[in-house]
Parts: structure tokens; C-alpha cells; sequence
């Protein structure tokens, strides 16, 4: 398998350019946008659940399959994508309003298929092909920063979705004026976003590059729509925020 792993990486990194351009121009169909799906749909809770476990269980799979002897490092590494994803899978759904739109079948299909090639690629690196990081590592430059970042992200991220969430439960979408929301229309993104990056450098790793640069792919289109529906929806949406990078886009 490693010698293939590679080449399929970067066929998958190639994957995120054209997802990045593709949702550009169209927005992924759930949530707000769901509204003119017509075909088969699952429960949003369900969906997000179905969709985000296979993140936890592949990357846990490939994580022990190898038998070696891990170091503190890779245990680190470990802990912090399994923190994110057992949140999101299990912690996350449960906070979702129970009136939100059912969620599409292929967009949770494929969402699932997402999440279990990057699981591999995570997983499997980790496991198997960089099983030792030296302690050394520990306190590297790279690392170090890495580390602020992922748990700046986080912190953001969950931050940013509590608020959403509760907004959400009154039933109507509103604009949120604390913190962050002041500055961007999704802080929830810019914090997903200094997760994985703050990964693909605390791991300085070709796949977690790729998930980086996948979760720009689909976030930052995503995020300039958020905006432009902002701006379609109310007419008083604050001028001076952007989408999702503070003072820039
Ligand atoms: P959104 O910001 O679109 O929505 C989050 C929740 O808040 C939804 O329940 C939504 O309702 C609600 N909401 C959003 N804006 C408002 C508002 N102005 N007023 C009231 N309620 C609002 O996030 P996503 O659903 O796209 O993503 C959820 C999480 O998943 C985020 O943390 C995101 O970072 C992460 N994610 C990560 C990806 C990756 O590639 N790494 C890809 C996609 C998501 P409704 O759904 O009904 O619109």
C-alpha cells in the first residue's frame, strides 16, 4: 500500500483545487441552501452523525493497525483529531435546533466517503509510515506553532457554533453581533481553518497538508456565499465584515 499512497495523495490534493473552484459556483445544498433539494433526505442530526463518524473509527483503525510502539507525539496528534471529531460527531448533532432542514442523502454519502479518505490518509501516516516522531519534535518552532493554532481553532470554532446554534434554536437566522462575528460572517470556518493548518504543522505531514488544504476547499467558498447571503437577507448587515479572513476576505 505505501507506494501508492503518495500518488493517491496528491491526486487528492489535486481533488480540493476542483472542489474549490465547483464551490465557487455552487454552495453544497444543506442547511440554508437546502431548500430546493428534491430528492432523498435524512434527518440533519443523522446526517452529521452518520457523515462525521467515520473520521473517529478509519483513522482510529488505521491509527493502531500497524502494532508498533508509539511515541507521547503521535499520541498528541492523536488525541487532538480524535477531541475535534467525537465532538463533531457525537457533541455537535445534539446541539443542532430539531427543526433544522432535513439534510440531503448524497451530500451525507458523500460527506462520509470524504471523511473516510481522510481518516486514511491521516490514520494511516500516523500508524504506520511515521509511527516514532522523535521528542525532539516537542519543541520545535513548527510544532509549537502548530499547537497554538489547533487549540486557538478549536476554541474559536466551538465558540462560533455555540453562538450559531443558539441563534438557530429561535427558529429565524439572525445576525450575530458578539466577538468575532464583528470582524467576519463565519468565524466558525476561520477557527475550522486554524485547526487543520495548526495540524499540517504540528504534524508537518503531506496528508494533513492535504486536509488543510481540503478544508479551505470547501470552507472558504462556502463562507463568501454565507456572506453574500448575509448582505442578500439583511439590509442593515454591517459593511466593514468580511466573509472569513479578518480585514482581508
Ligand atoms: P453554518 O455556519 O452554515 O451553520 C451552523 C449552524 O448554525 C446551523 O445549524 C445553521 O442552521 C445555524 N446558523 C448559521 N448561521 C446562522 C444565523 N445567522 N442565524 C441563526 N442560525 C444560524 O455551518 P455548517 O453547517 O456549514 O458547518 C457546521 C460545522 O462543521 C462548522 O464548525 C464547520 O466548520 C464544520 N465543517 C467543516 C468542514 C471541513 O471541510 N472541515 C466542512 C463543512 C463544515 P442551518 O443549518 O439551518 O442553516
Amino acid at each position: 500500500m505505501q507506494k501508492y499512497f503518495e500518488p493517491f495523495l496528491w491526486g487528492w490534493i489535486v481533488l480540493a483545487v476542483i472542489a474549490f473552484v465547483l464551490q465557487l459556483k455552487i454552495a453544497a445544498p444543506y442547511g440554508r441552501y437546502s431548500t430546493a433539494h428534491k430528492g432523498r433526505s435524512v434527518p440533519n442530526r443523522v446526517g452529521w452523525l452518520l457523515m462525521e463518524l467515520p473520521a473517529v473509527l478509519v483513522f482510529a483503525w488505521f491509527f493502531f493497525s500497524s502494532g508498533t510502539e508509539r511515541s507521547v507525539l503521535n499520541w498528541l496528534f492523536f488525541a487532538a483529531w480524535q477531541i475535534h471529531y467525537l465532538h463533531r460527531s457525537l457533541i455537535f448533532p445534539l446541539r443542532l435546533a430539531s427543526h433544522t432542514k432535513p439534510m440531503p442523502l448524497y451530500i451525507m454519502l458523500s460527506a462520509m466517503g470524504f471523511n473516510c479518505i481522510n481518516g486514511f490518509f491521516n490514520g494511516y501516516n500516523l500508524g504506520v509510515l511515521q509511527p516514532q516522531y522523535a521528542l525532539e519534535w516537542l519543541f520545535d518552532i513548527r510544532n509549537i506553532a502548530g499547537m497554538v493554532l489547533f487549540v486557538c481553532g478549536v476554541t474559536i470554532n466551538w465558540w462560533a457554533d455555540a453562538i450559531l446554534l443558539r441563534l438557530r434554536a429561535t427558529g429565524t437566522y439572525q445576525i450575530p453581533e458578539t466577538g468575532l462575528f464583528r470582524l467576519i460572517s463565519c468565524p466558525n470556518y476561520f477557527g475550522e481553518l486554524l485547526e487543520w493548518i495548526g495540524f499540517a504543522l504540528m504534524t508537518w505531514s503531506l496528508p494533513a497538508l492535504s486536509f488543510a488544504l481540503w478544508t479551505a476547499a470547501n470552507l472558504i467558498p462556502r463562507a463568501i456565499k454565507h456572506h453574500q447571503w448575509y448582505h442578500q437577507h439583511f439590509r442593515d448587515y454591517p459593511d466593514s465584515r468580511r466573509a472569513i479572513l479578518p480585514y482581508l476576505l
